[in-house]
């Protein structure tokens, strides 16, 4: 019987017997019996520890032990335990060195130990028990009450908790909880909350109980001696059942006699006796999953040990990562992975969770089915996995969009590059214009930025720099500057190559980075861009760092282009307005006059013709002065080709609507 420490308990005087009740429950005590009790005796329950008791109709003693889960809010303040059928019960075991006693065996029968009730089963001897209390007149009250009860989770019976026999795995079995939790040091945990979860649970986890009762499993290779009762686990026994069981597989263990198993005159070490039983018990499916390491990586010779990763939902910390990690340290002293990453858990776009009832469950075929595979891998890769990962149609239409802007980018440096062969036409970095070549070094960080991640496996910042990339620098701003060039300038010039050779790095990289995420559409365009060069069949033939060239970085100009984009950002607000008040129609209609102070006019005085084409604007001036953006209407005519417009446009008699510099491209054309 478990009493409260720190609780006040009476010795009280109950009609002619004497009680011992905790002091707070006296009213309501009283009040169920319909009784007044005479208070003797107060004490703390403390004192009562050791009291020996004995049993109401058997002839045995018991102890009064302290238990800190006694309660005061109902009942006498002191609480019936059984070792032998209760997890809280069986935690004093230790403490008082008390006798697990289990009446009950796993028929849910009382054995021999419950004498007269022995065969019983428990619901009916209850009953018998309740009566022969009322018969010795122990019996105060009968009544019944609701409390909360664990029931089995599969047929909804309640529960009956008995201490059985088991194999345990002993987690401080030589140092092997410490080595666990140094490797869990070393190992790299993605994300990185991954390492104190794990050790947490590592450092209070209890000893592992590999033994189920099941008919059915991997089963464990011990043996009982029929003489002595002795459990042995030895060495050449497993040995010998291993064999037995990779010729004929571990149901063996379940059809073949006990003979098979034991090696030549093998006697029982305690008994010397030869007759044996196998061990019933199976093991544990969590130790089956958690040695996979042995039986995938250590038979495999393509695979190595320890794995690159192990990867799962958050939940494996308690689950496969810490089963796996438990054996690996006790065999082979080391954790079974270099690295460990774990995902949040698909839910719906409200970030519920996704059931039939709810009706919002939607499955991979579905999106598949609708919108084809590369949209649910960028769904996949666009996600934060570190959270719950979110989806919907909403979310699968902004993922649609997504991919149309990269297709649509891919489309355009393909069409500009039909006539690009890089052996021919290819410039070097010097002969580059200034805007290419910084989008030659910008392009270059993106993609350094983008394998980084990738290593990382932070996909989703893969895919948002990637979109960036492809709508706010491709389409934005380079590609829109371009056209100029691209489509206006003799197909030969030096300007348009210099364009061409940057957007075929471009290309290059851009395919290279959406690869392991649209894989299709990369292959797609690979394909189409084979002709043009000696490449491999496959994108999947070429290496990321092929396209890593250190020397194409230049921070400088990348700084000195931060400025002029900011520049341009207030200059395209400007235009919008003159737009607006429908001074100008298209920007080209537009001419910019930039005036600075000494040291920005210093910076800016030579840009005029690149801000020109990063303004598209028909002309940009740039003079000293207070510092002032002025719009205006540009002077000129516009020409019919480049639709710019000029003051020399006309200047060739036989071409009245076309000015100088598209002149001096039909030329060139022409030669
Ligand atoms: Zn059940
Ligand atoms: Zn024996
Ligand atoms: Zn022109």
């Amino acid at each position: 019987v478990a009493v409260h420490p720190r609780f006040s308990y009476v010795l009280a005087k109950l009609e002619d017997k004497f009680v011992i009740l905790a002091k707070d429950l006296i009213p309501s005590l009283e009040e169920t019996l319909k009784v007044s009790l005479k208070v003797l005796k107060e004490f703390e329950g403390k004192e009562l520890e050791y009291v020996k008791l004995e049993h109401p109709f058997l002839d045995r003693e018991s102890l009064v032990v302290l238990g800190g889960f006694v309660s005061r809010e109902e009942g006498s303040g002191c609480v019936h335990i059984a070792p032998g059928h209760g997890e809280e019960d069986f935690s004093l075991v230790e403490t008082y060195n008390l006798r697990i006693i289990m009446p009950v065996n796993e028929k849910g029968i009382f054995t021999e130990e419950a004498e007269e009730f022995a065969g019983k089963n428990i619901e009916e001897a209850s009953l018998e028990v309740i009566e022969k209390l009322r018969e010795k007149k122990y019996l105060l009250l009968h009544h019944k009450i609701v409390h909360s009860y664990p029931h089995c989770w599969r047929c909804k019976n309640p529960i009956i908790f008995r201490a059985t026999s088991q194999w345990f795995l002993k987690i401080d079995h030589s140092n092997l909880r410490q080595g666990v939790l140094k490797e869990i040091e070393r190992v790299k945990w993605i994300p990185s909350s991954g390492l104190e979860r794990m050790k947490a649970m590592v450092e209070i986890r209890p000893d592992w109980c590999l033994s189920r009762q099941r008919l059915w499993g991997v089963p464990i290779p011990a043996i009982k001696c029929q003489n002595c009762r002795e459990v042995i686990l030895d060495e050449k026994v497993i040995e010998l059942t291993s064999q037995v069981f990779r010729d004929k597989g571990s149901d063996s263990w379940f059809t073949l006699e006990v003979e098979n198993f034991l090696p030549p005159n093998f006697s029982c070490p305690k008994c010397k006796s030869k007759e044996f039983v196998k061990e019933e018990d199976i093991l544990d499916v969590w130790f089956e999953s958690g040695a996979s390491f042995l039986a995938v990586l250590k038979t495999n010779p393509d695979l190595s040990f320890p794995a690159d990763m192990y990867l799962e939902g958050s939940d494996q910390h308690r689950g496969w990562f810490q089963v796996s990690l438990i054996p690996s340290q006790a065999i082979v002293e080391s954790a079974p992975f270099k690295s460990v990453l774990t995902h949040g858990f698909v839910v719906d776009g409200e970030g519920r969770k996704m059931s039939k009832s709810l009706g919002n469950v939607i499955s991979p075929q579905e999106i598949i089915n609708r919108y084809g595979a590369e949209i649910l891998r960028l769904w996949v890769a666009s996600s934060d996995y570190s959270e719950d990962v979110r989806i919907s149609s909403k979310i699968l239409n902004q993922l649609i969009d997504f991919y149309r802007k990269v297709r649509n980018t891919i489309r355009f440096l393909l069409g500009n590059l039909y006539d690009f062969y890089p052996s021919r036409d290819k410039l070097s970095l010097s002969q580059l214009e200034e805007v290419d070549r910084f989008m030659l070094s910008f392009t270059s960080s993106v993609f350094e930025e983008v394998l980084a991640y990738y290593e990382s496996f932070a996909f989703y910042k893969v895919c948002q720099k990637v979109y960036n990339f492809c709508n706010i620098s491709l389409s934005s701003f380079y590609l829109d500057i371009l056209k100029d060039r691209l489509y206006t300038y003799s197909p030969n010039s030096r300007e348009r190559k210099s364009a061409q050779s940057v957007l075929y790095y471009i290309l290059r990289v851009l395919i290279k980075m959406i690869a392991p995420i649209l894989s299709f559409t990369a292959e797609e365009a690979h394909q189409v861009f084979l002709n043009q060069e000696n490449r491999q069949i496959s994108i999947y033939l070429h290496n990321f760092n092929e396209d890593i060239f250190p020397h194409y970085r230049d921070k400088e100009l990348e700084k000195k282009w931060t400025k002029i984009l900011s520049l341009r950002d207030t200059v395209l607000k400007k235009i919008e307005k003159q737009r607006e008040s429908q001074i100008i129609g298209s920007s080209l209609e537009a001419e910019v006059i930039l005036s600075f102070p000494e040291k920005q006019y210093s910076f800016y005085k030579d840009l005029d013709n690149t801000l020109r084409e990063v303004f598209i604007v028909s002309k940009v001036e740039i003079v000293k002065g207070e510092e002032k953006i002025e719009v205006r209407r540009a002077k000129g005519k516009k020409c019919l080709r480049c639709w710019n417009y000029r003051e020399d446009v006309g200047i060739d008699d036989s071409y009245p609507d076309i000015c100088g510099k598209c002149l001096n491209a039909l030329k060139e054309e022409r030669l």
